[in-house]
C-alpha cells in the first residue's frame, strides 16, 4: 500500500465502500450497522477538514495578499478571477440548457411513474425542508447578500464558517499589513506564514485517513438508495446531467492545455485526490483544504493566487451546480409545466442560475434549494414546486456528488489560469509530504 499514489488508495477505498454498501443493503440489519459503526468515521473526517478550513483560509489569504506587495496586483487578480468565474459558469449553463433541449429527457414520462414519484417524495420531509430553506433565502432584501459579506464580529464568522466574511476579513488584514511599515508588519506576516505551513501539514496528515473515510462515506451513500425502479426511470435525466458535467471537465482541460500549456492528464492526476473527495463528500467547502493543498503543492500555483481564488471559488463558483440547475429546471418543466418552456424563460434561467450558483452554499444538496429560486423566477406555479422537487429528488445525491466534483475542478482550473496570467504559476511545484521532517523528530 505504501508506494501506491494517493488517488489510487482513495479509489480503492471508494470501490470497497460501494461494494460494502451493497452487501450491507442486502443483509438484515446491515443498514443499521453502517449507520452506527461505519458512517461516524466519514463524519470524523469531514469534521477534521472543516476544522482546518477557517485557519487555512485566513492564513493563506493574509500571507498571500501581503506577499503580493502591490495593491494594483490585488485588484487585477480580483477582477480576473471574478470575470473568469462568471465566464465558465455561463458556459456551464449554456451546455446544460443545450443538452436538455436536445435530448428532452422529460418528454413522454409515463403518468404512473410521475404518480409514484409524487406519492413517495412530494410531502417528504426532505423536499419540504428544501422549500422552507428556499423561502427563507428568497425573503431577504436584494442587497442582503452584499451586507452579509461584511461581518460585525469575526469570531461569529469563524463559528458560522461564513466563507465570504472570512475572505473579506483576511483581505482587509492583508491590505492593512501592506500599508504599515514593513518592520511593523513582519511579526504578523511571519505568524501567518507559520500558521499556513502548519495547517498545510495538517492537510497531509488528515489525508492519510482519506482512503478509509471515503469507504465509510460511500457505504453510507449506497445504503440510502432503496428504490432502483425510480432511479432507472430518471436515468435519462441523470445521464444528461452527467454528460453535461463531463463536457464541462473537457472544457476545463482544453483551457488548461491551451492557456497554461500544461498537460491535461498531468492536471487531472495532480488534482484527482481533491476531485475524489468532492465526489465522496458532496461538499466543496469540506474539500477546500485539500483543493488548496493540491493546487499549491502539486499544481504549482503560488499561495497569493490560490489563497484568494480557491476560497472565493468554493463559495461563488459552482459550474457543476449551475449546469445541473439549468437541466433540472427544464426537465421539471418538460414533465409538469410544458407551457412554461419559452425561450424567454430559458434566458431568465441563464441569469438566475448564474446568481443561484453564486448564492448556493458549498454543502450537500444546496443546489437543489437554489433550484427552487430559479424556478420561482420564471413564474413556476407554487403548487407544483413540491412535485417538481419530488421528481428529481431520487437521483439528487449521486448528481450532487458529480456536480461537486466539477465545482472543485472548476475552481482549480481557474486558479491555474489566473496564476498563469499573473506569472504566478511555477514550472516545478514544490511538493511536500507529511513525513518530510519526520526523521528529525521521531
Ligand atoms: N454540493 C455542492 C457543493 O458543495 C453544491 C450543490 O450543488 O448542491 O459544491
Amino acid at each position: 500500500m505504501k508506494k501506491l499514489a494517493l488517488h489510487w488508495k482513495i479509489l480503492i477505498g471508494m470501490t470497497l465502500g460501494i461494494l460494502f454498501g451493497f452487501i450491507m443493503n442486502s443483509i438484515d440489519g446491515g443498514k443499521g450497522f453502517v449507520t452506527d459503526w461505519i458512517k461516524p468515521f466519514g463524519t470524523i473526517f469531514i469534521n477534521l477538514l472543516k476544522l482546518i478550513a477557517v485557519p487555512l483560509i485566513l492564513a493563506s489569504l493574509i500571507k498571500g495578499i501581503s506577499d503580493l506587495k502591490d495593491i494594483s496586483k490585488i485588484k487585477k487578480m480580483g477582477f480576473k478571477t471574478i470575470s473568469i468565474y462568471i465566464g465558465t459558469t455561463l458556459v456551464a449553463i449554456i451546455i446544460g440548457l443545450g443538452i436538455v433541449n436536445i435530448v428532452k429527457p422529460g418528454e413522454g414520462m409515463a403518468l404512473d411513474t410521475i404518480e409514484k414519484i409524487k406519492a413517495k417524495y412530494e410531502t417528504s420531509a426532505d423536499v419540504t425542508d428544501k422549500l422552507t430553506k428556499a423561502t427563507a433565502q428568497n425573503d431577504a432584501g436584494p442587497l442582503q447578500a452584499l451586507v452579509d459579506i461584511f461581518p460585525s464580529n469575526i469570531f461569529q464568522s469563524f463559528v458560522d464558517a461564513s466563507m465570504l466574511q472570512i475572505i473579506f476579513f483576511a483581505m482587509f488584514v492583508g491590505i492593512s499589513l501592506l500599508l504599515i511599515p514593513e518592520k511593523k508588519a513582519k511579526p504578523l506576516m511571519d505568524f501567518f506564514d507559520s500558521l499556513n505551513e502548519m495547517v498545510m501539514k495538517m492537510v497531509d496528515l488528515i489525508m492519510l485517513f482519506a482512503p478509509y473515510a471515503v469507504f465509510a462515506l460511500l457505504a453510507n451513500v449506497i445504503i440510502a438508495f432503496d428504490d432502483t425502479e425510480i432511479l432507472l426511470k430518471l436515468l435519462q435525466y441523470a445521464l444528461c446531467v452527467v454528460g453535461g458535467l463531463l463536457l464541462m471537465i473537457g472544457f476545463y482541460l482544453l483551457l488548461i492545455s491551451v492557456i497554461t500549456k500544461k498537460s491535461p492528464l498531468w492536471f487531472l492526476k495532480q488534482i484527482s485526490p481533491a476531485q475524489l473527495l468532492a465526489f465522496s463528500t458532496s461538499s466543496s467547502a469540506a474539500t477546500l483544504p485539500v483543493t488548496m493543498e493540491r493546487v499549491e503543492e502539486h499544481l504549482g500555483v503560488d499561495k497569493e493566487v490560490s489563497g484568494f481564488v480557491l476560497p472565493v471559488g468554493a463559495t461563488i463558483n459552482m459550474d457543476g451546480t449551475s449546469l445541473y440547475q439549468g437541466i433540472a429546471a427544464v426537465f421539471i418543466m418538460q414533465v409538469i409545466w410544458p407551457e412554461g418552456l419559452t425561450f424567454s424563460n430559458q434566458m431568465v434561467i441563464v441569469f438566475t442560475a448564474l446568481l443561484a450558483s453564486i448564492g448556493s452554499a458549498a454543502v450537500p444538496s444546496a443546489g437543489m434549494v437554489m433550484l427552487v429560486i430559479v424556478l420561482e423566477s420564471i413564474g413556476f406555479p407554487a403548487e407544483l414546486l413540491p412535485i417538481g422537487l419530488a421528481l428529481i429528488f431520487a437521483v439528487d445525491r449521486p448528481l450532487d456528488m458529480c456536480r461537486t466534483t466539477v465545482n472543485v475542478t472548476g475552481d482549480a482550473t481557474v486558479s491555474m489560469l489566473v496564476a498563469k496570467s499573473l506569472g504566478k504559476l511555477k514550472d516545478k511545484p514544490n511538493t511536500k509530504e507529511w513525513d518530510d521532517n519526520y526523521d528529525k523528530v521521531k
